[in-house]
């Protein structure tokens, strides 16, 4: 827990969130500026800042979680695209590690 971390604080209802999925470990909820018509946030529970940081356990959990919630929310069939922000280049605002999930329509060409 970190207490300046505002995902912290939605896992701990510190902050409200319109969460779709929680086990031990991770925390799926709605961005609350969806830039898709699905935009999801997949955190794991332990605060890390980003991939740099992350272990190969979090890591995949945050895929097996991912692929799941894909198919709980009917995106799996049409695509969808999985993302995360790794520092200051990439434009990562909070520094708390998480999956960025889009769907919903067809996604803007990739910038690479
Ligand atoms: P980043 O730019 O760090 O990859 O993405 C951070 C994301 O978190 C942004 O897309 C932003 O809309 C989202 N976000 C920031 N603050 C909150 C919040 O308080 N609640 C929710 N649900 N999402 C947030
Ligand atoms: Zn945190």
């Amino acid at each position: 827990m970190d207490e300046n971390c505002i995902f912290c604080k939605i896992i701990n209802r510190e902050l409200p969130s319109s969460i779709v999925y929680e086990d031990e470990n991770v925390l799926v909820f709605k961005n609350i500026e969806p830039q898709a018509p699905i935009h999801l946030l997949v955190i794991p529970k332990k605060h890390m800042r980003n991939v740099l940081e992350a272990d190969e356990e979090t890591i995949s959990k945050l895929f097996i979680v991912t692929n799941k919630i894909a198919k709980e929310q009917g995106i799996d069939k049409d695509g969808f695209r999985v993302l995360t922000n790794c520092g200051k280049n990439a434009g990562q605002t909070i520094d708390h590690l998480h999956f960025h999930i889009l769907a919903g329509t067809k996604l803007e060409e990739k910038m690479i």
